[in-house]
């Protein structure tokens, strides 16, 4: 064996895995990449092109076994068995963030929570390059974090961070972080045990240092009870709804009001892209991670306004008749629910349902009670839906088709009302995936307005 390079391997063969398979062989590591399912064609062609051996439909375990070290895609489970042989062997496991971290000396913001860190991670990005900053957009969202820190020379990064990928990050120290908020997901990868969710979403923290900038939403419980134990020493900024943090960010008058101590910044949130409660919260956190690395006033406004969000959030889907229809498809949790419902100005014809992920709908019926005069399910399974929502409801329909849930829900709207698809549960019982929904929702509403 001597001479010989370590030997690196990477589990899962995607966006992630591939950009972590070339930067290693670039840091000068054997590589080997196992899929146990397949490839898309361009990541075959890739790992070609640089000579990375690769296997698809299964994991040699004896070959995989020789690793000094494995990048896991964010998509295995903890409980998959070639994860526990790797644990019991002690052989290290990190995740690509944590790889490519290793091999930039570029600034890095980390974005996490149940619901929001998309939205807040564009938005992020946005105001740094409206500043004129030479930043990279990374993590759970567009290209490899480990193929930009090869191929780019980035000063910053804003890193979208899942719960599973902070699991296999050790040593990577942010120089801010964003937690947004913790509400029950993902329990079937946690034992089902909310705190090991919990304390995996608190991995953010976990090098960081007092100079380092630490934002959060101090009425998200979870987040207040966990910070109430650890006390971590770093500079904290939080973001309120209900007081005015010095420092922090919050709502005074229906203006953002972000003031890290240094240069306070002021915005009327009536004209911005973003709306809702939950929207004011990601948009003081942006600002203040903004504001952390030195961007003014002027970008921040600038940025603000211009934004535009990803698709499936809360996105305007067309106007029939004066009826409103909004795509939310990838409200994907109760939690999510609650703020597009609080967000709604009007009365609401709600369409939601598909896969339960365990869902308990107490959070939204006073919501439901107060905005929605109809729900129509779109599920396979309808079945928790209708029995919590039957006599809290005074309409409901049930479906499987998505132009027919379209269909009802402007049969029975009234100008000035909103179809609003909020569904509060995974889609893969009738579509492909959350896009998937979405784009057929689109689409539905599109051939109605003809
Ligand atoms: P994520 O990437 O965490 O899934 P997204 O920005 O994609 O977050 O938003 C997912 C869903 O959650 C959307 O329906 C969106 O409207 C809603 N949402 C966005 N921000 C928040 C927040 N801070 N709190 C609760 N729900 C939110």
């Amino acid at each position: 064996m001597e001479g010989k390079q370590p030997l690196m391997v990477i589990l899962g063969g995607g966006e992630s895995g591939v950009g972590a398979a070339l930067l290693a062989k670039a840091r000068g590591f054997e590589v080997f990449l196992s899929d146990k399912g397949s490839l898309q064609e361009p990541y075959r062609q890739i790992l070609r092109q640089e000579a990375i051996p690769f296997e698809e439909g299964s994991h040699t375990e004896d070959r995989i076994l020789q690793a000094v070290e494995v990048v896991k895609s964010p998509g295995i489970p903890e409980k998959a068995p070639l994860v526990q042989t790797l644990r019991q062997l002690g052989i290290p496991v990190i995740s690509e963030i944590e790889l490519a971290a290793r091999y930039t000396n570029a600034r890095l913001i980390g974005i996490t929570g149940s619901n929001g860190k998309t939205t807040t991670t564009l938005l992020t990005y946005h105001l740094l390059k409206t500043a004129g900053l030479n930043v990279g957009l990374a993590g759970n969202i567009g290209d490899s974090f480990a193929r930009q820190v090869l191929e780019n020379s980035f000063d910053y990064y804003v890193l979208e961070l899942s719960s599973f990928q902070l699991d296999d990050m050790h040593r990577t120290r942010l120089d801010v972080a964003i937690l947004l908020n913790i509400t029950p997901d993902h329990l079937d990868r946690y034992e089902y045990r909310f705190q090991n969710y919990v304390n995996s979403k608190f991995r953010i923290l976990q090098n960081m240092m007092p100079e380092d900038t630490f934002i959060y939403y101090q009425e998200n419980p979870a987040i207040a009870q966990e910070l109430q134990l650890r006390k971590p020493s770093v500079r904290s900024l939080p973001v309120s709804l209900e007081t005015a943090p010095d420092p922090g960010g919050f709502l005074l008058d229906g203006e953002l009001v972000a003031d890290d101590g240094r240069r306070p910044f002021r915005l009327p949130t009536a004209d911005l892209p973003l709306k809702g409660k939950h929207n004011a919260i990601n948009m003081l956190s942006a600002v203040l991670a903004a504001q952390a690395v030195g961007v003014g006033p002027e970008a921040i406004r600038e940025g603000l306004v211009t934004f535009k969000n990803a698709e499936h959030r809360l996105e305007p889907a067309g106007t029939i008749d004066g009826v409103t229809f909004v795509n939310d498809s990838k409200a994907t949790n109760v939690d999510s629910v609650y703020y597009a419902l609080e967000s709604m100005t009007g009365p609401v014809i709600w369409i939601a349902g598909g896969l339960d992920k365990g869902n308990a709908y107490d959070q939204l019926e006073g919501l439901v009670k107060e905005k929605v005069k109809a729900l129509i399910c779109l599920g396979k399974d309808n079945s928790k839906l209708t029995g919590y929502f039957k006599h809290r409801v005074a309409f409901l329909y049930e479906t499987q088709d998505v132009n027919e849930a379209v269909a009802k829900g402007l049969e029975w709207a009234v100008p000035g009302d909103t179809v609003l698809l909020s569904p509060a549960c995974a889609s893969f019982d009738l579509f492909r995936n959350y896009e998937d929904r979405g784009n057929q929702f689109k689409e539905a509403v599109k051939r109605l307005m003809k």
